[in-house]
Parts: structure tokens; C-alpha cells; sequence
């Protein structure tokens, strides 16, 4: 029985052989930290680290690499604006689709007088972009937003938001985890502050790596929520104010920056349409067959436009945890089922507190897979 990968929501696997190549070749011949030394190796890691922020840019239509932070994760970057930016008294809008990595730093800052409120969205996850301008309040200090649900799979209207944000002076901040390398995101027109990316799901690199994108003015105002050496400005013991190095202290993950910066190469020499096109004619081949099997409920849109591919299914007639074990012990299929740290997505997708038996696709995902899903969804549900 051939193992079958449908968990690139959580992380993507495989990865293009590069990636492994280049984080070998760091770990075998390179070693060397960055901006810490000044002979060959430490160049070579200097140079890599400054190509993965110039292929970042170059991806996600920013000018200025050094305001490309690397980060341990998305997780991070959320709570270093989040918590960096927000102090008691200020409200903050979210989507009724928010995951924890959102909801729980906001959580424990409404604990310290931040206000915060959901904008709706419908029983599909899609976020209702005409409700923003009324919410917006004078002590609305942030919007932040899922580009794209990892339950429901639907991305959301992140132009109309921007405008919104844009005209009414609230910076705008978007959680790329599901839509970096799977569809195209354009900072300056969006009108970002902020845009934060795992490095480990869409753009193929390794986990543990991630990126937040800073436009000048908000990255002036922001406070770094860590701060320690930088290998800069070291006769004083205060934080460097410059960029990168205010919001980067301590010895990076330079393994996971090589492997990301292959990653990153790759992802730019196909083009981000080429990904989100693949992912959407399997999503698409996945919903049809889909339609005709009776007892099982998508949780999330239909219809193809402005979804990625993340398919939540809510089995009638078997417990959800009981066909995502079914599906690997007996198809070598292998799903996330469960609430996918985002209870508040369940809540408006009407699969809380059971949640789903989660699909998705990526890169690597083929139609012999596809077809195998289904046919083992047909037969787990009873069809
Ligand atoms: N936001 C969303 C929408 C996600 O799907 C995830 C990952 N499941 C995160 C944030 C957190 O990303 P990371 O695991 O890279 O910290």
C-alpha cells in the first residue's frame, strides 16, 4: 500500500531535493554563523541568508530586503506583531476565522485592556469584506487576517480589506500560512504593514523557518518583542534601531535559511501560479467525485474560485477521528482530523466541537491520489 501525503495544510512533504542539498552542504561544508564573522564561510552564509530575502521580496512584491525579517515559523511572526504592536486601550479587528497563532497572543493581550471583534464571515468561512469599514472604530490600531482558512480552504478578499484599511489609515496585517507558494500576494498593492509566511507549508523550505514582511512606517513603530545580540552595534547594549537586526537577535537557524533559500529559488523559477494552478485542478477533480458521496459534508465553498486546496469533511455516519484513522490504517492516506487549532473557524463553518477530517494538496499531490481519496471517502462513509 503506497503512503499517501494530504497533510501539506499542516506541513508540505515532500520537498524539492534542493532543499535537503542545501542544508546538507551547510551542515557539511559551510558551519558558519552570520554577520558574525568576516572569513569565506561566514560570507557564504552572509550571501545566502541575503538571496533568501531577496527571493522573499522578489515573491511577495516587496522593494526592500531588509525589511524581510526571518523568523522561526508564522506563528512567530504573528505574535511579534501582535504583541509588539497593541497596548491597553487598542482595538484590533480579526476574521471569524482566525487560527489560534492569531487568537491566543490576542487572547492573552485582551487579558492587559486590548479590545478586539470578529468580522463575520459566512457558513462557508468566507469573510464578509463589506462589514469591515462599519467596525472600524478610533481606536482601531490593527486588522489581521488569514489570507486563506486552514479549515475551510477559502481566501479571502484581501484586496477589499486592504483598501478598507488603507483609506481609514488601520495598518493591515495578512497570515500568508496557507496561501504563500500556493497563490500570488502582492504587499504593496494589498497594502500590507505586515505579511507573515511559514516557510514550511506552500514555499517547500524546512520547518522551523518563516518570514515577516514589514513596510517602513510600521516596522519603525513596531517593538521588537525580542531583543539580544545581532553581531551589529555590539559597544552598546541597547537594540540596533536598523533593519533587519531590530527585529533579529540571537544565532539564526541557518540550516533551515539554506533549505528555505533553495525552497524559495525553486518556488520563483516555476512561478506561484504554476502551484496554485495544480492545486486547483485537484481540488477540483476532488469536489466533483466528491458530490456524488452521500453522508459526508464539506465544510467550505464549493465552487473554485478564491479557494485553495484544503478540503474539511464532516463524516455523518462514522466519527471524523475515526475515518482519518481509518483512512491511514486502511489506505495509507493521511489527513489531519480534529479542529486544526482554529475552534473559531469551526464555530462559523457549523463543526464545532467535532471538527473535520482534513485534505490537502500540494506540489507534489497527483490525480492517482485524488482518486484514491475518494474512493476511500465513498467507502469510509458507506456509500
Ligand atoms: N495561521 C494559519 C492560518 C495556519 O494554518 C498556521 C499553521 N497551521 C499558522 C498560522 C501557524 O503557522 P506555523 O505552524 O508555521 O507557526
Amino acid at each position: 500500500m503506497p503512503a499517501i501525503y494530504l497533510d501539506n495544510a499542516a506541513t508540505s512533504f515532500p520537498k524539492p531535493p534542493a532543499v535537503a542539498e542545501a542544508m546538507v552542504r551547510y551542515m557539511t561544508e559551510v558551519g558558519a554563523s552570520v554577520n558574525r564573522g568576516v572569513y569565506a564561510s561566514a560570507q557564504d552564509a552572509g550571501m545566502t541568508t541575503l538571496l533568501l530575502r531577496e527571493g522573499l521580496c522578489r515573491l511577495f512584491g516587496h522593494g526592500d530586503p531588509t525589511h524581510c525579517i526571518l523568523t522561526c515559523g508564522n506563528t512567530m511572526g504573528l505574535n511579534m506583531v501582535l504583541r509588539g504592536w497593541l497596548r491597553p486601550g487598542d482595538h484590533c479587528l480579526v476574521s471569524a476565522v482566525e487560527h489560534n497563532a492569531v487568537m491566543r497572543p490576542l487572547q492573552d493581550l485582551a487579558a492587559e485592556g486590548v479590545s478586539f471583534d470578529r468580522i463575520p464571515c459566512d457558513s462557508a468561512g468566507r469573510l464578509d469584506a463589506g462589514a469591515v469599514e462599519g467596525m472600524i472604530r478610533p481606536n482601531t490600531r490593527l486588522l489581521v487576517m488569514a489570507n486563506g482558512s486552514n479549515v475551510s480552504g477559502a481566501v479571502q478578499d484581501a484586496q477589499a480589506v486592504g483598501d478598507v484599511c488603507r483609506r481609514r489609515g488601520v495598518p493591515f496585517v495578512l497570515d500568508a500560512a496557507q496561501t504563500a507558494g500556493h497563490w500570488p500576494i502582492d504587499f504593496e498593492k494589498l497594502g500590507l504593514s505586515a505579511l507573515s509566511v511559514p516557510g514550511h507549508k506552500g514555499l517547500m523550505g524546512p520547518s522551523g523557518t518563516g518570514a515577516l514582511l514589514l513596510s517602513k512606517d510600521f516596522a519603525g513603530q513596531l517593538r521588537p518583542i525580542v531583543t539580544g545580540g545581532t553581531g551589529s552595534a555590539s559597544d552598546e547594549e541597547v537594540q540596533p534601531p536598523y533593519m533587519p537586526d531590530r527585529f533579529e537577535s540571537g544565532t539564526p537557524n541557518l540550516p533551515g535559511i539554506y533549505g528555505l533559500q533553495a525552497a524559495v529559488d525553486f518556488v520563483l523559477s516555476k512561478g506561484v501560479e504554476t502551484f496554485r494552478d495544480h492545486e486547483t485542478a485537484l481540488t477540483a477533480r476532488f469536489l466533483s467525485k466528491l458530490r456524488s458521496i452521500p453522508h459526508v459534508r464539506l465544510a467550505g465553498p464549493w465552487d473554485l474560485e478564491d479557494r485553495v486546496g484544503v478540503v474539511s469533511l464532516d463524516f455523518e455516519t462514522v466519527d471524523n477521528a475515526e475515518a482519518s484513522f481509518r483512512l491511514e490504517q486502511d489506505y495509507g492516506i493521511m489527513t489531519r482530523c480534529g479542529l486544526h487549532c482554529a475552534p473559531a473557524a469551526h464555530r462559523a463553518l457549523g463543526t464545532f466541537p467535532q471538527g473535520t477530517v482534513r485534505f490537502s494538496f500540494g506540489w507534489y499531490t497527483t490525480e492517482e491520489e485524488i482518486d484514491a481519496a475518494v474512493r476511500a471517502v465513498a467507502e469510509i462513509a458507506g456509500a
